[in-house]
């Protein structure tokens, strides 16, 4: 089988979050189980760009609009990744340095999507399989199936994957021109309340719709911005698949960013290595427990909770315990996380690096001994996967896929920490039942081994996505 990925991510080219991470990862476990995966996505300037040789496939123009642009598609000539890797280039829109946040994303991601199917559309084959990812390319289904230019492309079946549907690409009406000519009377597939709805279009039209954990697809039926209905009334064709993690990248035994490696045999050690490098990096105090949270600094990730709930675990509980918080987003929280570090009482129990370090990160899942997860909403979640095959344990809201993935020290068979609410009281009271699972080191030392041991590999996901292929065929 062929399996096309259009993407706006894919580590290490770029990457902003679990998306990208999904992407660099799923094709590898394709070919390995033997099918023929490639992946098309913008052509930013990153240093992957410049460190890496290039080939041009393909050079055409399309029309955004009323505006001509032309694209190239280059392919990565060494198969670095493992894989056929394409960049899509349209001057003006597509040569930026960071992937979202332009005035004109709208403008960027429409065009980039018009540009991978006529590219497509030239090819002397087909694809069997076109797989989008989230709402920057979700409007590919409605294109391939819809527009007058590309028929020839309507019979090859698609897949959306979400990873995240709080985002969905809203565009207004007045813009519906940007799609090229399409049949007028399939406006109510690109449509929801009263706006193209990119997501929801391809929720529409895509042949199947899978989701990143089971969970997280029961949770949008009744919360997904606007989009509970089309959920419910959609279910029949959406799949929950668990996303794995990348265990070359991901491995305490190997990993390029650590100094001290280690494995289950001699975690302890490896551990508390690592961890003496960042408390004296940071200033901290290696006889306590370190807990660290690693990710955006937004509402979603619950992390404007964080600096009251730092704050009173280490009153309330006595100074028991460090933190270390790994993060950029929201102006706001990163000030608030910042500042803190100079506040009197938070001095050596506190501390925290605002920008985005994929390096700190490696040696914070090695160093730590708990990571904390609060989100209010978690479609899958990588932290806390990386984080166990580190031996680093995870306390997290009970949602989504932390839900899947994490079961309660309290529970049989259980080696992690979990409550139910997004709320500074029950963030607190979870610290602290972390804090005292670390008086018994034995046990602590029991639960590491265990979660490094857990497979959350891509073998068994990828098999689940190879179902999903076939089952549209
Ligand atoms: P999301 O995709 O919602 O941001 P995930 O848990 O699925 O969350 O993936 C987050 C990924 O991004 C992980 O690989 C995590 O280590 C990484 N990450 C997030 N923020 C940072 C940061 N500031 N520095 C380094 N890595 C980060």
């Amino acid at each position: 089988m062929e399996i096309l990925h259009v993407s706006a991510e894919c580590y290490p080219v770029a990457k902003a979050g679990g998306l990208g991470d999904v992407v660099g990862a799923l094709p590898k476990y394709l070919i390995e189980a033997g099918h023929l995966a490639k992946v098309v996505m913008p052509m930013y300037r990153t240093k992957f760009l410049y460190e890496n040789q290039w080939e041009v496939v393909h050079k055409a123009g399309a029309n955004l609009g009323n505006w001509w642009f032309e694209y190239t598609v280059i392919r990565e000539k060494t198969n670095k990744l493992g894989f056929d890797l394409y960049l899509l280039d349209i001057n003006g829109l597509l040569d930026r340095e960071k992937v979202y946040g332009y005035h004109d994303d709208t403008e960027r991601f429409i065009s980039f999507q018009i540009a991978v199917v006529d590219w497509v559309s030239s090819w002397k084959h087909h694809p069997d399989i076109v797989h989008v990812h989230d709402h920057h390319t979700a409007l590919v289904p409605f294109m391939l199936k819809y527009c007058y230019a590309y028929q020839h492309l309507a019979h090859i079946p698609s897949v959306l994957t979400i990873h995240n549907a709080q985002y969905q690409g809203w565009v207004g009406w007045d813009k519906s021109h940007y799609i090229p000519h399409w049949d007028g009377w399939r406006w109510g597939m690109l449509d929801w309340k009263d706006n193209i709805n990119p997501l929801a279009s391809g929720i529409k039209c895509a042949n199947k719709v899978t989701t990143v954990s089971w969970t997280y697809l029961q949770e949008l039926r009744q919360m997904s911005n606007g989009l509970e209905a089309l959920f419910e009334y959609e279910k029949g064709k959406c799949v929950g698949i668990l996303n794995g993690i990348d265990v070359d990248v991901w491995d305490p035994k190997s990993d390029t960013y650590l100094d001290k490696h280690y494995s289950t045999k001699n975690c302890d050690k490896g551990k508390l290595a690592n961890k003496t490098y960042l408390c004296d990096t940071f200033g901290l105090d290696v006889s306590k427990p370190l807990i660290i949270f690693i990710g955006r600094l937004v509402g979603e990730k619950a992390a404007d909770l964080l600096p009251q709930a730092i704050g009173d675990a280490i009153h309330y509980i006595d100074g028991r315990m460090n933190f270390l918080v790994l993060g950029s987003g929201e102006p706001d929280i990163e000030h608030q996380l910042a500042t803190m570090r100079e506040s009197y009482g938070l001095m050596n129990y506190y501390n925290s690096m605002i920008g985005y370090n994929e390096k700190l990160s490696h040696q914070m899942y090695a160093g730590a001994d708990f990571l904390l997860m609060p989100s209010r909403v978690e479609p899958c979640g990588l932290n806390q996967m990386y984080a166990m095959r580190y031996g680093t344990i995870p306390i997290v809201r009970k949602t989504g896929g932390l839900q899947d993935t994490v079961k309660d020290v309290g529970d049989p068979g259980g080696y992690g920490v979990t409550f139910l609410h997004a709320t500074v009281g029950e963030i607190t009271t979870a610290v602290y039942r972390a804090v005292t699972l670390y008086d018994d080191q034995e046990r602590i030392a029991d639960i590491r081994r265990q979660i490094m041991e857990l497979d959350f590999s891509w073998n068994r996901s990828a098999q689940q996505y190879i179902d999903v292929y076939h089952s549209v065929l």
